[in-house]
């Protein structure tokens, strides 16, 4: 099966930093930020690059200010393979 790579980007201007999403996360992604946003709030960061794209964070956020995005890592494989040419060798392919 392909490995499933995801990211996420929060609206950090808008987070609360309530921490549920740091919880929340299996892969330990997410931390809150030493800095505050204009409200005044620490905001939360992705710090490591292991999402996994599981939506968890999204789902438990109040604010609805994250997205997340997947994309799938397929493993490059050949469709087709020449090999022992002896001669000349014409290919045609409509
Ligand atoms: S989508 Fe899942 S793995 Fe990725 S940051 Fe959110 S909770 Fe963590
Ligand atoms: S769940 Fe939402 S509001 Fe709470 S810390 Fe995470 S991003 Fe901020």
């Amino acid at each position: 099966m392909a490995k499933i790579h995801g990211h996420i980007s929060i609206n950090i201007e808008n987070c609360k930093g309530c921490e549920l999403c740091t919880n929340e996360c299996p892969q330990e992604s997410l931390k809150m930020s030493d800095n505050i946003n204009k409200k005044g709030y620490h905001y939360a960061v992705l710090v490591e690059d292991n999402c996994t794209g599981c939506t968890n964070c999204a789902m438990v956020c109040p604010e609805a200010i994250i997205t997340v995005y997947r994309q799938t890592k397929q493993k490059r494989q050949p469709v087709a393979v020449i090999s022992n040419v002896t001669e000349n060798l014409n290919i045609n392919i409509d």
